[in-house]
């Protein structure tokens, strides 16, 4: 997922439904010490079973224990899932999926199977002869849902749950403007699979898929699966996904979207009027996948292709197998934001093919993942280019970490202690930024070729597994690093203390050392005249370079500014969301219309976080609650908790 919100506001929860979540996670946990051991045996020996019966996935190797997942109730299940058969009628009208999820159950011998679910009406639970099974729903957390116990599957091989989702469920967003054709997506990670899917909804377990969405006919469905390219008559899709995913990477998408090819394997699908800008804007996608290939081994998952979705997407894409989905806020014209590409992309290996056990270990899929586009972006635009994005990444870390350090300095460890949280509260750019200079600072330490060489046999070794942050030190400890590398890194350190270490490494950007050269001019009434070839990274530098340098009444530079180069009017929104800055700031009211025009039109969580934030902490409130009354009904669940939070707002 590329979203690296600046979350300072985080979410609290009613104490006793905190209470509540610890207790019933306290109980399963007493109840099942005894058995625990024996779970893990039996539970490491069914992946084998279960991805030994399908192609293109491999056991996972995993002689380590899995740690509890606290966001899951699954994990207490001895009884487990390996397949689901999903079939989904959609109802616009209603804004409901109804119908029957089926799994394929390995009771090990249990009674019970335990499921995440979360505001969804269950109807019936039968077993693969049509016998009705008694089940229960636990008491509702607010964080977890309501855990979903199946009873008397010790001989069963199959349990049929029909059922319907809550037309609020958090995963989903049905959008219908006006005079528009209708569109719906969903959103699964963190945990938000559970509320249009009852499902095993931790990061740490695997299943394959097939399913069957029923659409209105003159709409196309889209799944992290096999995809068809053009609509039919019936407006009924079928979908299979052989290779293993986690929940979190389960997703649909339903719209009036057509098709275009970008090479043999790779494709984007938009809505009509923007296809030829997506199709253009991401023609360098094959180059990416080659040169990632050429990284770090071969792309596992046959065919990638981009959903281009509306603009209240939360974030800047999500790396759902097979089809990231993307936000169209990257199609600027120039092809200057193709990085997030690069970043879905890489997810294809790390995240989606070597996956965190648990959203505590949520940086080995994002700081991986950073580390991993910045090697694509260097070999698809250079090293210079590349720098670029690192000076970027460094700039908002220290940022972060000095925040974080005044409100939540825990969540700057790299492993993260989420229990009793929302698991979006990891997402920052800890994970994402202090993750991929760990990474670097090992690749400077022991030089590229040996951490190139590392690092293409830990993805091929752990294919189709799951990695925890001590498993993967373990591994870094046993096959590339020596004590003295350690201790020079400073391993423990980055891992496991708060704050950024001081052998943080240096970024040297001479594009950027010409940019602030271009702020000091540009403050001074000069305008600057080497801005032709800029890209947007070093806009976003120079906008950077005037809101931290601009002091006093800065209305009159702004306007000038604005006269040079029209950012109030840029089509480019990483511009927008960056100018935003100094106009709120400043109280550059003349930009106001054209921000609260982006605000209501744009969801994508990183712009719309600083933004509010920026006009909460500068006292004009009263601006941020008038503008987000108008946009909240616009935004995805998942930005609307954000900034209900920031702005006081009640939930609905
Ligand atoms: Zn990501």
């Amino acid at each position: 997922m590329v979203s690296n919100i600046r979350n300072k506001q985080t979410t609290q929860y009613p104490h006793s439904l905190a209470v509540t979540s610890i207790t019933f996670l306290m109980y399963l946990r007493k109840k099942t010490q005894n058995m625990r051991k024996l779970c893990l045996v039996v539970a490491t020996s069914l992946f084998v079973v279960s991805c030994s019966e399908n192609h293109q996935t491999e056991p996972i190797n995993n002689k380590n224990t899995l740690p509890m997942d606290v966001h899951s109730a699954y994990q207490n299940s001895d009884a487990r899932v390996s397949h689901l058969n999903l079939s989904l009628k959609a109802d616009f009208d209603a804004h409901i999926l109804q119908g029957t999820a089926t799994w394929d159950v390995v009771s090990n011998g249990a009674d019970t199977l335990y499921l995440d679910t979360r505001g969804l009406d269950i109807t019936d639970i039968v077993d693969e002869n049509g016998k009705e099974l008694t089940y229960e729903l636990q008491d509702y957390d607010s964080v977890l849902g309501q855990p979903l116990s199946i009873y008397g599957v010790a001989n069963v091989k199959k349990v049929a749950i029909t059922y319907t989702t809550s037309p609020q469920a958090e995963a989903i967003q049905w959008l219908e403007p006006e005079g528009k054709t209708p569109f719906m997506f969903t959103q699964s990670q963190a945990i938000l699979a559970r509320t249009w899917i009852p499902c095993p909804d931790s990061p740490g377990w695997r299943f394959t898929y097939e399913a069957t969405i029923d659409v209105p006919n003159h709409l196309l469905a889209l799944m992290s699966a096999e995809n068809a390219t053009e609509k039919n008559d019936e407006g009924i899709y079928h979908f299979r996904m052989e290779q293993s995913i986690p929940s979190y990477l389960m997703a649909l998408a339903i719209g009036d979207v057509s098709f275009a090819p970008l090479s043999n394997r790779a494709g984007v699908f938009a809505e009509e009027h923007i296809l030829e800008a997506a199709a253009w804007e991401f023609a360098e996608t094959e180059d990416m996948i080659v040169a990632a290939e050429g990284l770090y081994g071969d792309y596992d998952w046959e065919r990638y292709d981009i959903l281009v979705l509306p603009a209240s997407f939360p974030f800047g894409g999500m790396e759902n197998p097979r089809l990231t989905f993307a936000t169209p806020t990257i199609i600027a014209g120039d092809r200057s934001l193709t990085s997030l590409v690069a970043h879905e992309l890489a997810h294809s290996w790390s995240g989606n093919l070597v996956t965190n056990a648990t959203w505590n270990d949520f940086w080995i899929n994002e700081g991986f993942t950073v580390y991993f586009e910045h090697r694509i972006m260097e070999v698809v635009y250079g090293r210079d280019y590349a720098e670029m994005l690192s000076a970027l990444s460094r700039t908002d870390l220290i940022e972060e970490v000095a925040d974080f350090m005044e409100t939540r300095p825990e969540d700057t460890r790299l492993k993260l202690d989420l229990e009793g949280r929302n698991p979006d509260d990891g997402v920052s750019r800890i994970a994402y930024d202090k993750g991929y200079f760990f990474l670097r600072l090992i690749e400077e330490t022991v030089g590229r070729d040996r951490f190139d060489a590392f690092l293409k046999t830990y993805f091929q070794t752990h294919r189709f597994g799951v990695m925890t942050t001590e498993m993967f030190l373990d591994y870094l400890r046993d096959n590339l690093i020596s004590d003295d590398e350690w201790n020079a890194v400073g391993v423990s350190e980055w891992v496991y203390g708060k704050g950024l270490p001081d052998n943080l490494p240096a970024v040297e950007s001479t594009r950027f050392a010409n940019v602030d050269e271009a702020v000091k001019m540009a403050l001074d009434g000069n305008k600057p005249d080497n801005t032709d070839q800029w890209s947007t990274h070093e806009w976003l530098r120079f906008i950077q370079g005037i809101h931290d340098n601009l002091t006093g009444d800065g209305r009159g530079i702004l306007t000038t500014l604005d006269d040079w180069y029209g950012f109030t009017e840029s089509g480019n929104s990483e511009i927008l969301a960056a100018w935003w800055q100094p106009v709120i700031k400043h109280q550059y009211t003349e930009a106001y219309p054209a921000m609260e025009t982006f605000l209501v039109n744009v969801g994508r969580r990183k712009f719309l976080t600083p933004a509010y934030r920026a006009l909460k902490e500068t006292d004009q409130i009263d601006v941020a609650k008038a503008i987000y009354e108008k946009a909240r009904p616009n935004y995805h669940a998942v930005s609307r908790q954000t900034m209900d939070a920031l702005l006081n707002h009640p939930p609905a």
